[in-house]
């Protein structure tokens, strides 16, 4: 049903005029994506402040056939967030929904509304003394529920595990209105199927999470960060599985980062400078983490000699040629920035066909090599880009375009260069979308690699939630 002033006026209702934008120009942040791939259009953008608004919104647009978009911090990489150019749909933003219900430190949870920015999250359970460690680029702007939303992953999944891995308890709005009261902060429950995990990377097609339980762990007393010249590809997935044993299992991130990639970073971030001489094809950051939250009585703590000793061994065996180890919280924030502004040095370089793959960790090097082989005899004076979560064996394969091409003559070649990627992750029995979902822009992927089977139970899945087709129509499946 095409949204009219008297379903205006029911929206109106709810939220009042602060919770419903209708105006096109004010629409448009909430309808363009954030690689601005993807250009929608929405009947209205719904903003509710509690979760009984929601409920009342969503009951609305299944009574009337609406379509709804829920949508966070609109950071998404898959054009999962906007609505597509019919006007037909409403974008349901949850951005007001920003509340800290609870935090419990000794049971190490905190329960919290989808609106909440992550970094703010983060923050919450740092002023408690606790740790809560999902950790991405995007986390001054990108919202809980969609992390859930899309399983997000981020740099500490090698120790703490993706989004999934730290909820307890969700509460969601179903399509028919209703809201499942699943917030429990029980580490175990083994009451029948757990139906949180449905929800989880469902990407707003099953349901609309509205507030979570997320688990809380101790704050690490010392981190110790370095940053490592590797030269041979082939020496990083060993080295990831030496500084874990050295360590005692304390590497909390393994990032691996590309020699184009930190060229460009110094070419288009003024004040970064490269933080040491060496050249090398390949470099990694790496963390550790342990211990009680001792920093300031061991100012030379024992996981800092441990790392030390385990640089001196790498030196002499010729695997690591040169490091960085931050001498401060300031510097180590450095050597993070750069990690950061990776793929904003991308895109401020041109066109950039982007790959968020994962293959088994023990596979990443050849993965890389063969890949790297058949892009380049695909296309003169390709810029094959890769870089991430080594231990997660999640790459983002990246292209950039031939200095002497133009982008939109390279973006031709998107549909064939994911073709020649993506074969090939399948092939070392990879998956296509590691952590950013389907979405908008891989959903052909999924219907060309999904498994039938797969395919079948997804549906009959959708059909049992949302059998009128109203949650995020047109992702994923
Ligand atoms: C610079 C940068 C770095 C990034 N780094 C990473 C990274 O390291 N790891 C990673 O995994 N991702 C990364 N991303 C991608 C993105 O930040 C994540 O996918 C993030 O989890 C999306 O959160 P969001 O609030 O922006 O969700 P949105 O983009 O608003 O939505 C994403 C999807 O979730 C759905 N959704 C949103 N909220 C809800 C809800 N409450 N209920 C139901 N469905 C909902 C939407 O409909 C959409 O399908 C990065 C993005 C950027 C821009």
């Amino acid at each position: 049903m095409a949204i009219n002033e008297d379903i205006l006026a029911r929206f109106r209702n709810v939220v009042g005029e602060r919770g419903i934008i209708t105006n096109a120009e004010d629409m448009v942040p909430y309808v363009t994506d954030h690689r601005e791939l993807f250009q929608g259009a929405a009947g209205a953008v719904l903003r509710p402040a509690s979760t009984e608004e929601a409920a009342a919104l969503v009951a609305i647009c299944a009574e009337a056939g609406i379509a709804v978009v829920p949508q966070g911090g609109n950071t998404g990489l898959v054009g999962g967030s906007v609505p597509d150019g019919t006007g037909k749909a409403v974008v349901l933003n949850l951005g007001r929904m920003n509340k800290v219900r609870a935090l419990d430190a000794l049971n190490n949870t905190m329960t919290v509304e989808a609106g909440c920015i992550l970094a703010d999250l983060q923050s919450a359970a740092e002023e408690a003394d606790r740790l809560f460690p999902l950790s991405l680029g995007a986390e001054g702007s990108c919202m809980i529920g969609g992390n859930l939303s899309t399983n997000a992953g981020g740099v500490q999944v090698l120790k703490y595990g993706n989004a999934r891995d730290l909820v307890l308890g969700l509460e969601v709005v179903l399509a028919d209105g209703r809201v499942w009261p699943g917030l429990n902060a029980l580490r175990k429950d083994n009451t029948g199927y757990d139906l949180k995990h449905l929800f989880i990377g469902a990407e707003g097609t099953l349901g609309i999470i509205t507030a979570a339980v997320l688990k809380l762990f101790p704050r690490p007393g010392q981190v110790e960060t370095a940053l490592m010249a590797v030269p041979k590809l082939e020496d990083v997935v060993p080295l990831l599985a030496d500084a874990r044993a050295a360590s005692g299992d304390a590497v909390t991130a393994f990032e691996l980062l590309p020699r184009l990639g930190l060229e460009l970073v110094v070419k288009h971030f003024e004040g970064i400078r490269a933080p040491m001489e060496t050249a090398s094809p390949w470099y990694v950051l790496m963390e550790w983490s342990a211990g009680e939250n001792t920093r300031k009585e061991t100012d030379d703590g024992t996981l800092r000699a441990a790392l030390e000793a385990f640089l001196e061994a790498r030196f002499n065996a010729e695997v690591v040629t040169d490091a960085v180890v931050a001498s401060s919280e300031a510097q180590a924030r450095e050597l993070w920035h750069i990690r950061e502004v990776l793929p904003e040095s991308q895109t401020r370089e041109g066109g950039s066909i982007k790959h968020d793959v994962s293959v088994p960790v023990s596979k990443v090097a050849d993965f890389i090599a063969e890949g790297t082989r058949r892009l380049e005899a695909q296309m003169d004076g390709i810029r094959v880009f890769p870089f991430g979560h080594v231990g997660d064996g999640n790459i983002h394969f990246n292209v950039s375009q031939p200095e002497t091409m133009t982008k939109d003559a390279f973006y031709e070649h998107w549909k064939s260069m994911n073709r020649v990627v993506h074969d090939l992750v399948m092939d070392m029995d990879g998956s296509f979308s590691a952590e950013h979902g389907v979405g908008r822009l891989k959903r052909d992927e999924l219907a060309h690699y999904g498994q039938p089977l797969d395919l079948e139970l997804m549906r009959r899945l959708k059909a049992v939630f949302d059998p009128a087709g109203i949650l995020n129509p047109g992702i994923m499946l």
